[in-house]
């Protein structure tokens, strides 16, 4: 009856977040390459072989770079509307592509994973929840503005990956052009600190035990600040930060109360972090700040 989650990734280089429970699992999203995705499952002492499914959120090369290798490798259903698979360029094989509508949920074994619609200036963007019997999690980046489906299911969350994209201080006085500036805080962008802390602090439920602050933007925004800012506000939520260069801890969620205690002890030390994993590409903070 539990639930084990992580962000494998989370930034603009690349996205891949895992919900599974003992037998199966799926990642939302797999931005970074197949190689580095099965490094990092292996140093968190997961499983790949229980990764039976692949969700698309949106076709932004964040979110999208590993898909092709490691639906092919492991033989993975890619989840993905025909709209982001054009638009993502990405070569699937036709058995693997499955599409999806919104609200109607997707049973892979016991997880049933729904999508909805999101404001981002990709084709046909959605966010997706994965419930387990009465757990359920949301993963929850890449959003321009919160919309009423947000908040519902925000609501709803024991945990959530939620975007915490930049400061508006930081973006305004910040080295961007003007008109990327304009795009990232458009109402087609990205949540800002604030955005993301208003729907915390008002539609958290009270049973949400881990929020995981995702797609921290490098040049706009800085870790450290987001953690004391939701810090403030926590209460009894874990507060976790998503980092861009490498994986957060596995945590575990339990029913009926899911208790803070149960992060498993498996990866909190600092991993060395390669050259590649530091490369960062300009033309991704383009597509996805
Ligand atoms: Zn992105
Ligand atoms: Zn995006």
């Amino acid at each position: 009856m539990s639930l084990f989650i992580t962000s494998l990734a989370s930034g603009s280089n690349g996205n891949c977040y895992y919900i599974g429970n003992n037998t199966e699992a799926i990642l939302v999203d797999a931005g970074i390459t197949c190689k580095e995705i099965e490094t990092r499952i292996k140093r968190l002492s997961l499983s790949i072989e229980k990764i039976k499914a692949i969700f698309i959120s949106h076709e932004h090369a964040d979110h999208i770079r590993g898909v092709p290798v490691l639906a092919k490798k492991y033989n993975l259903p890619v989840y993905i509307t025909t709209q982001t698979l054009k638009n993502g360029r990405l070569h699937i094989d036709k058995k693997l592509a499955r599409s999806f509508n919104a609200f109607d949920p997707i049973s892979i074994g016991d997880l049933d994973i729904t999508a909805f619609p999101k404001y981002h200036d990709a084709a046909d963007p959605y966010s997706f929840t994965i419930r387990f019997k009465d757990l359920k999690v949301g993963v929850f980046t890449d959003i321009g503005q919160p919309c009423q489906h947000l908040i519902n299911h925000f609501s709803q969350c024991h945990a959530a990956f939620l975007e915490s994209n930049y400061d508006d201080d930081m973006l305004d006085t910040g080295s961007y052009p003007y008109f990327l500036k304009t795009r990232i805080r458009g109402g087609k962008g990205h949540l800002s600190n604030k955005q993301a802390l208003e729907l915390f602090t008002s539609h958290r439920p009270d049973f949400m035990s881990h929020l995981f602050l995702s797609h921290i933007s490098k040049n706009n925004n800085c870790p450290n600040l987001v953690e004391q800012l939701f810090n403030q506000h926590a209460g009894n939520t874990k507060i976790i930060i998503a980092s861009r260069f490498q994986e957060t801890a596995v945590y575990k969620l339990s029913n009926p109360a899911v208790n803070i205690s149960t992060q498993l002890p498996v990866t909190m030390a600092i991993f060395p972090v390669s050259a590649s994993q530091l490369s960062f590409s300009f033309d991704d903070e383009m597509k996805s700040a």
